[in-house]
């Protein structure tokens, strides 16, 4: 009988024979309850991985992500961490090492948006934000990274934004931060690079997510119109992108700033 297209494609080699190749590995995810985060836990866990849910007040829809990772077979716990405090991102990382046994995945993904002109940007709107994407994503690397460097293996990962490449009118402080998140992967990239451990950022457009909410009737329109793909992105695009920079295939990509954002930066 003839081998079906399939079957012929892995006789080439071509086709990896198990899609788990984060089998045996351990994640932790930041804002995991819903959007960009949820879709992250669901596909590291897809992947194989073990994966810590986090969560800032959402406790059900995490509980929920869980849920349909272990109905699939798979092991995932949910945890409270407010990035903003790095006592609670120091927390986690140490509750993952403890309930997994290690850390190989951390994706700094946690995050708020602010749509303001700067000269209306409060000192504590701009602290916040500073806290969330800066403050958590080093309190949660820092903790995450003697684990890595132990084992000599790590994948950072965090979810910065395009803003962050070019800047956007009316997000200054948003795309502060993300420009900030970019400029720490770089840099931290180089530093621990020797270890085994690759940095990198996801740096999407437009995703359509809660906060996203906003862009609705007209705003949509002309948004979309100046997109080539003509649509928002999913959360699934992005954690597949995460997924295939998690894994062992990825060692060589560090230091990137990649961008899910349908041709709208190029
Ligand atoms: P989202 O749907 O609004 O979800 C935000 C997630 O972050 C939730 O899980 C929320 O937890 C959690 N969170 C908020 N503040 C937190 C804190 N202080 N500590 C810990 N967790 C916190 O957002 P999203 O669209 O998925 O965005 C995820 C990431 O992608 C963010 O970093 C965002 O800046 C970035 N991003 C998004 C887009 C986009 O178009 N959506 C584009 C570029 C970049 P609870 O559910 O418990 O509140």
């Amino acid at each position: 009988m003839e081998p079906s297209g399939m079957e012929a494609l892995a006789r080439t080699g071509l086709v990896p024979d198990a899609p788990c190749e984060l089998a045996g590995q351990a994640a932790l995810v930041t804002g995991a309850s819903r959007g960009i985060g949820r879709a992250i836990a669901l596909a590291l866990a897809a992947g194989g991985a073990r994966v810590m849910v986090g969560y800032l007040r959402q406790r059900e829809k995490a509980e929920a992500v869980v849920e349909q990772i272990c109905r699939a077979g798979g092991e995932a716990e949910a945890i409270q961490v407010d990035v903003r405090d790095a006592a609670a991102c120091e927390a986690a990382v140490a509750a993952t090492v403890r309930r997994f046994g290690q850390i190989d995945v951390l994706v700094n993904n946690a995050g708020t948006a602010l749509e303001k002109l700067l000269v209306d940007t409060s000192l504590d709107e701009w602290d916040d934000l500073v806290a969330v994407h800066l403050t958590g994503m080093y309190a949660c690397t820092r903790a995450a990274l003697p684990h890595m460097m132990a084992r000599r293996y790590g994948r950072v990962i965090t979810i910065s934004s395009i803003w962050g490449i070019t800047g956007a009118a009316g997000e200054v402080a948003y795309s502060a931060v993300k420009a900030g998140q970019n400029g720490f992967t770089r840099a931290l990239a180089q530093e621990v690079g020797p270890f085994g451990i690759t940095v990198n950022a996801v740096a999407p457009g437009a995703i359509d997510t809660e906060m996203n909410q906003f862009l609705q009737g007209d705003d949509l329109a002309d948004w979309l119109a100046r997109v080539p793909v003509r649509r928002l992105g999913t959360p699934e695009e992005v954690a597949s992108l995460v997924r295939y920079l998690a894994g062992p295939q990825a060692g060589f990509i560090t230091g990137q700033v990649i961008s899910p954002n349908g041709g709208v930066v190029v």
